[in-house]
């Protein structure tokens, strides 16, 4: 049975993504369709943020004989990491090595095109969308897709930075295999810090949650860690000691000194572009552009996928909503030009 709350529309456009693995034989010049394309200067949809989601995006659209412009300013939130993990096929890849790999795919359609740039500003003029980039250059385009990730906002701890995604971690499925049984941190407190504790124990038993000044833990959080010998240490936190960001001691205040092999850290986040809050997308009170299940966000014609749009952050997840991104938005022109 269908679910009766969708709308009519919203079951047509899963149709025709389920149907999009068909092949419909109709007339089609790529080159014809570029030139055409370029003249006008006017491209069907622009990507903003060229990693993992935003090329996802790309390749669906390249594959459906769209012209693309991606626009990237090459600085994706994992670039510290030396191995990415958790992506099947690409376990223990180096994240860069991904992306490359993935561009060079990517590129391989010939409609589809790569610029690397910061696009500053975005703005709506007449029947298109205007992207601004740092070079001063303006490109077109009907349709946007932002693929623009966001920004980590890291506790202000001497060294921490440094060690952010090789021994300093945001997540056990992405790191916690290769650190599995060792001696470990967690930087945290309150409720917070007692789940990421809860989490990471089945890693491993040494472990201690650091809450960097007084607990804010229950008093029945704080026996549960003792029952589980979670040994919870609120010293303040002076600076991490590392050799190439990996952690070799946290020294306090005090001046007393914890050995560790790794820390996971939760820090903020805000977003990595301004661009769709200034062409008036919603944005959720926990920060993240605000998407229906088909990653439209508030405005028409204008889409978002990957980390910018939820908390749950892996490279199979934003590949994923990037290539549903591109399907639908496929559709979308499917419907205003058909
Ligand atoms: C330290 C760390 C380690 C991680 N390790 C793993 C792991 O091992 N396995 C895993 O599955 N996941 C891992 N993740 C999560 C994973 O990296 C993210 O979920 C993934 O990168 C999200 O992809 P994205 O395309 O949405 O954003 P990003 O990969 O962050 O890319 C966003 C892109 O948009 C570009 N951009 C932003 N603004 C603009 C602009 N104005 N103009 C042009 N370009 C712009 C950026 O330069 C960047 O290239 C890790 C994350 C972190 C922080």
């Amino acid at each position: 049975m269908f679910n009766t709350k969708k709308t009519r529309k919203d079951f047509l456009i899963q149709s025709a993504v389920t149907l999009g693995a068909l092949v419909f034989p109709f007339p089609f010049t790529t080159s014809k369709s570029i030139k055409s394309m370029s003249e006008a200067g006017i491209f069907e949809v622009i990507i903003v943020g060229g990693s993992y989601a935003g090329l996802a995006a790309a390749m669906t659209l390249g594959r459906a004989l769209r012209s693309v412009l991606i626009i990237d300013s090459g600085q994706p939130c994992n670039i510290q990491t030396p191995y990415s993990h958790n992506f099947l096929t690409q376990d223990g890849v180096a994240p860069a090595k991904i992306a490359e790999l993935a561009k060079n795919q990517v590129l391989n359609y010939q409609s589809v095109k790569f610029r690397q740039g910061k696009a500053l500003k975005g703005y709506r003029d007449e029947n298109v969308y205007v992207i601004e980039l740092e070079s001063g250059e303006k490109v077109k385009a009907r349709k946007l897709i932002f693929t623009t990730g966001v920004r980590d906002i890291l506790p202000e701890i001497k060294g921490l930075a440094e060690c952010w995604g090789i021994s300093a971690l945001h997540c056990p499925y992405c790191h916690g295999y290769e650190v599995k049984n060792q001696k470990t941190g967690i930087l945290g407190n309150g409720d917070a810090g007692f789940e990421f504790a809860r989490l990471i124990n089945n890693w491993t038993k040494d472990l201690i949650l650091f809450t960097n000044g007084k607990s804010e833990l229950t008093a029945s959080e704080t026996e549960k860690l003792n029952s589980h010998n979670i040994l919870i240490n609120e010293r303040e936190i002076k600076e991490i000691q590392h050799k190439n960001g990996h952690i070799e001691k946290l020294v306090f205040t005090d001046n007393a000194v914890e050995s560790l092999h790794a820390l996971y850290v939760r820090g903020g986040f805000s977003q990595h572009c301004e661009i769709p809050v200034e062409l008036g997308c919603e944005i959720t009170e926990t920060g993240y552009i605000k998407v229906d299940e088909f990653q439209r966000t508030t405005v028409a014609g204008i889409y978002a996928a990957g980390d910018n749009t939820t908390m749950f952050r892996s490279v199979s997840a934003a590949v994923a909503a990037g290539n549903k991104a591109g399907a639908i938005l496929n559709k979308e022109l499917v419907d205003e030009n058909f």
